[in-house]
């Protein structure tokens, strides 16, 4: 399945743990702080957090 989700959602910058979005993310912060929970994200590890949870919503017809 070809996944286009990074056009429609902005998978790097969500808070993967309570789903906050941080529009001031830039590209060059590998690490980030949630500005409401406070997590710490890293970059990757989170948009790949974000994209499974986004999938699976997606295939449950959630999204
Ligand atoms: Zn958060």
């Amino acid at each position: 399945m070809l996944f286009v989700a990074e056009r429609t959602f902005p998978s790097s910058k969500v808070c993967s743990k309570r789903g906050h979005y941080y529009g001031e993310l830039r590209l060059w912060e590998r690490v980030w702080e949630c500005p409401v929970c406070k997590s710490v994200h890293d970059r990757d590890k989170n948009a790949a957090k974000n994209l499974r949870g986004y999938s699976a919503a997606l295939i449950k017809g959630v999204g």
